[in-house]
């Protein structure tokens, strides 16, 4: 780890846990949904549906970090679930790929602002293959209705429904996404939490829909940049 990881973890707090692979299996050639367990992940406090961790991809070298949320966390057992988009152009896509029972993994965690909001009586969620890990948590814990709309294909489609989740996939127009459009006629009860999640510009378009033309209030919403063209 370099000396920068190591002042930011001791700041914060953090310990570095270590767990290993117990299952790995790939959902319609474009998730890995990995299970991974340890005992440190059983003393592991302060988690909200929503979070994630940070994994060192590169293992023990721990200078590359990716982060993944938790789809689900069981500190009985030990064990936490994650589940991985392979876009394939990453260190972190190419880890996931690989990953296999047996592996060790080392992380930081939980971190996150992107959390179900437990007093909200209805829910929305606009998101993409990045985002159905922290949605999915977030859904199960939350009262009252979810929905909401995933980007991506009929693969995330078929991911969505084999993991019963109470979203819909939406394919892109030209390339583009049509959340914005979908966000400009929306009809919600007020207030609904609305949580707006994973490619940056998504993200941007959406948020500025809600609270620009819909007039919708900023504290309804809950947003979070998950990746990029640019590195973070
Ligand atoms: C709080 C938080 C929680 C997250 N939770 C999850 C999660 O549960 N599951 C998950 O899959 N991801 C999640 N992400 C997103 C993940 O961290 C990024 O996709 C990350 O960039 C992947 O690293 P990489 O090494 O594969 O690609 P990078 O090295 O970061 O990027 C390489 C290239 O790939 C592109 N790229 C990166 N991600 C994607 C993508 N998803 N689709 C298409 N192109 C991409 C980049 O624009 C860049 O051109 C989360 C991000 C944040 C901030």
């Amino acid at each position: 780890m370099s000396v920068i990881e190591s002042i930011k973890a001791m700041i914060k707090g953090e310990r570095i846990e270590r767990a290993t692979v117990l299952r790995a299996s790939t959902l319609e050639g474009v998730i890995r949904h990995v299970v991974i367990a340890g005992d440190g992940i059983r003393k592991m406090t302060g988690y909200e549906p929503g979070m994630e961790i940070s994994v060192f991809v590169d293992g023990q070298s721990m200078q590359v970090r990716r982060k993944y949320s938790v789809y689900r966390f069981d500190p009985q057992k030990g064990e936490i679930e994650l589940l991985i988009h392979l876009h394939g152009q990453g260190p972190g896509s190419a880890w996931a790929r690989l990953l296999e029972r047996g592996d060790n993994i080392w992380f930081r965690g939980f971190s996150g602002r992107i959390t179900v909001d437990r007093s909200a009586q209805a829910h929305w969620f606009f998101g993409d293959a990045t985002t159905l890990a922290p949605f999915a948590a977030i859904a199960a814990a939350a009262n009252g209705p979810c929905e909401g709309v995933i980007d991506g294909d009929d693969r995330i489609g078929r991911v969505i429904e084999a993991l019963q989740l109470p979203f819909l996939q939406v394919d892109k127009r030209n390339g583009s996404s049509r959340q914005s459009g979908i966000a400009r006629t929306l009809d919600l009860p007020v207030p609904t939490t609305i949580y707006v999640a994973g490619a940056a510009s998504t993200v941007r378009d959406v948020q500025s829909v809600l609270l620009v033309e819909r007039g919708f209030e900023t504290g309804w919403i809950r947003r979070k940049n998950f990746w990029g063209e640019r590195r973070r």
